[in-house]
């Protein structure tokens, strides 16, 4: 019909191809295909499966450094598989049965799902619980958290915008570095040295840094992330490895040890960087994901050590952490040193994976 010149025609079909741009990444998400190979593709929307299910409409996610196992095939996976683990945003949809969170509340929630009211949930372990899930399809605009009552926890009202970064960190590397701090013993007056210097071991410092911890030796050989170490409460940095990183320790507690030590790698090494830095006595908290770690009886009796890990249950200490974000008590969401609108996910791992990125934040 183009008898009459319409000023609108050549914007209309770039209006309408960004519409379906727009709409179509609604409808993606994250997958790992293989070593190095991330695609950001369709798929359909997240739909609540069981009436004890919601789904949310993600305010912002992110990259993990346990993403990073699996990207460079260290974990081997079996076809295209949906990532993302730490997650935080609204609620779009309420399943039948869910009572606790309401459509358009702002919640945050951890990396496993719980139901909260089991034997080991009660006793503070949710990444124990009997009914847990893992939460796998978070790099994505939306997505279905199981057993949402006992998982996800509602602020007063919607976060600033500045917030988000930090709520999104309680998800996990917070409270992960959290937990590596209690399970650690950490108190006032502490000396405590912390192995690792991802976003965990970053925040684990922080964490003893609120604790109380007088000392506070971060191992760490990267610049930025030594920088950050200090900001967050690091007194000395430590960037020895191996022996000698042990004889350091040793020299700076005057041939003592350490009476704490937060371990955020998981590797042979680290867990023995760990163990031999400890007091006789000493508590070693240990989040990172063990790979082919092993321990000697005769070591571990000799050393007086109390260990103490695993699966951070994020789910008990998401209040008090939201608590203290909201209350600008504390800003983890630091540790985001790169931020990428989430169809660039890609980039995203690749600049982790290089270490030229601490954590990759992705905006949906
Ligand atoms: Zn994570
Ligand atoms: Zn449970």
């Amino acid at each position: 019909m183009a008898f009459f010149y319409n000023p609108n025609e050549r914007i209309l079909p770039t209006v309408v191809q960004l519409l379906l741009k727009i709409l179509g990444d609604f409808m993606k998400g994250t997958f790992l295909y293989g070593p190095s190979d991330i695609r950001f593709e369709e798929r359909p929307d997240p739909k609540i499966q069981k009436p004890t299910d919601v789904i949310l409409r993600l305010a912002v996610t992110c990259i993990c450094g346990s993403d990073l196992w699996p990207y460079r095939g260290i974990n081997k996976t079996s076809g295209p598989t949906p990532m993302g683990h730490e997650y935080c945003g609204y609620v779009e949809e309420v399943g039948s049965e869910v009572r606790n969170v309401r459509k358009g509340q702002f919640v945050i929630g951890s990396f496993f799902a719980s139901d909260n009211t089991c034997p080991h949930c009660k006793y503070g372990y949710q990444t124990s619980c009997v009914q847990r899930e893992f939460v796998t399809e978070a790099q994505a605009p939306y997505l279905r958290v199981p057993l949402a009552d006992g998982t996800l926890v509602p602020t007063f009202e919607a976060p600033d915008k500045d917030s988000l970064p930090s709520l999104l960190a309680a998800s996990d590397v917070l409270g992960t570095g959290w937990f590596a701090a209690t399970s650690a013993n950490v108190k006032p007056g502490s000396t405590a040295v912390v192995v690792g210097d991802g976003a965990v071991g970053l925040l684990a410092v922080l964490s003893a840094k609120i604790m109380g911890a007088e000392r506070i030796i971060a191992m760490s050989r990267h610049e930025t992330r030594q920088k950050l170490a200090k900001e967050f409460g690091a007194t000395e940095i430590v960037t020895e490895r191996g022996d000698e990183g042990i004889a350091r320790i040793k020299e700076l507690t005057k041939g003592v040890g350490a009476d704490s030590v937060l371990e955020c790698v998981g590797t042979q090494e680290s867990m023995q960087q760990g163990l031999k830095s400890l007091r006789p006595g000493g508590h070693m908290g240990f989040v990172g994901v063990p790979h082919g770690v092993h321990f000697d009886g005769d070591q571990l009796f000799y050393a007086h050590a109390h260990l103490h890990g695993g699966p951070a249950p994020v789910r008990r200490l998401l209040p008090d952490l939201i608590g203290k974000i909201l209350n600008k008590e504390i800003n983890p969401g630091k540790v985001f040193d790169l931020t990428l609108p989430l169809s660039q996910v890609a980039e995203g791992y690749k600049a982790m994976d290089d270490r030229k990125a601490i954590k990759t934040l992705l905006m949906p």
